[in-house]
C-alpha cells in the first residue's frame, strides 16, 4: 500500500484528509436513557471531537447558579425543554467563528427549530453534518437504565414522573427530527441494546 501512495501523491493526501478531516459534525440522538452521554464521551475522545452536551452545559449553569441556570432548573426538573433561543445561543457561542468544526453533539438538536438553527450555523461555517446517529432502545430497557442512573448519580430529573414526561417530550418534539435527517440522508439507525462496548463498536463502524 505504501508504494501505491508513493506513486500517487494525491492518494496520500486523500487518506490523510479521511483520517482527520477539517470538519466533522456528528449528532447523537436517542430517547432519554439510550446511552448517548456514555457513548459521546468515549467517541469524542477517540475521534478528537469536542463533545457538546446541552444537558451538561445546562447542569453546569445550574451548579454555578447563573441566571440562565436558575431559569432552566425548574424546566429541567419538570422534564420539559428549555427554550430554543437559550439552547441555540449556548451552542452558537461554543462554535461560532471556529474555522475547523470537529464536534459531537449529545442531546442537541431536540426540536425542529433547533435543527434548522443548527443548519444555518453550520452553513455559515461551511461545515456539513457528517452523520446523525440514532440509538434505538426498547422502552422497558430505557426505564430500567434511568432508574439505575437515578440511584447512582442522583440526577434530580431521573424520578419516575419526570422520566415519563421526558419520554413523552422526546416522542412529541424530538422524534420528528428522525424524518428530518432521514430525508437529508444523514440518519444512521443503530441498536443501543447490549453492552456499552457493543454499542460503541456499532457506532465506530458507521463513522469509519
Ligand atoms: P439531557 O442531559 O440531554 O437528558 O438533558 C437534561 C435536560 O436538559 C432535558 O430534559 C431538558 O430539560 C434540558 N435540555 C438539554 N438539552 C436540551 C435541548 N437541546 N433543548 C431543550 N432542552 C434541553
Amino acid at each position: 500500500m505504501a508504494s501505491d501512495s508513493a506513486a500517487n501523491p494525491a492518494m496520500t493526501k486523500t487518506s490523510a484528509l479521511k483520517s482527520s478531516p477539517k470538519h466533522e459534525v456528528v449528532l447523537l440522538m436517542g430517547p432519554p436513557g439510550a446511552g448517548k452521554g456514555t457513548q459521546a464521551t468515549r467517541l469524542a475522545e477517540e475521534r478528537n471531537l469536542l463533545k457538546l452536551s446541552t444537558g451538561d452545559m445546562l447542569r453546569e449553569h445550574v451548579r454555578s447558579g447563573t441566571e440562565l441556570g436558575q431559569r432552566a432548573k425548574a424546566i429541567m426538573d419538570a422534564g420539559e425543554l428549555v427554550s430554543d433561543d437559550i439552547i441555540v445561543g449556548m451552542v452558537r457561542s461554543a462554535i461560532a467563528g471556529e474555522n475547523s468544526v470537529r464536534v459531537l453533539f449529545d442531546g442537541f438538536p431536540r426540536t425542529p427549530a433547533q435543527a434548522r438553527s443548527l443548519d444555518d450555523l453550520l452553513e455559515e461555517l461551511a461545515a456539513p453534518i457528517t452523520a446523525v446517529i440514532l440509538l434505538e432502545v426498547d422502552e422497558d430497557e430505557l426505564v430500567g437504565r434511568l432508574a439505575g442512573r437515578a440511584r447512582e448519580e442522583g440526577r434530580s430529573d431521573d424520578n419516575a414522573d419526570t422520566i415519563r414526561r421526558r419520554m413523552r417530550v422526546y416522542q412529541e418534539q424530538t422524534q420528528p427530527l428522525v424524518d428530518y435527517y432521514e430525508a437529508k440522508n444523514k440518519l444512521r439507525r443503530l441498536s443501543g441494546m447490549g453492552s456499552v462496548e457493543a454499542v460503541y463498536s456499532r457506532i465506530a463502524g458507521v463513522l469509519l
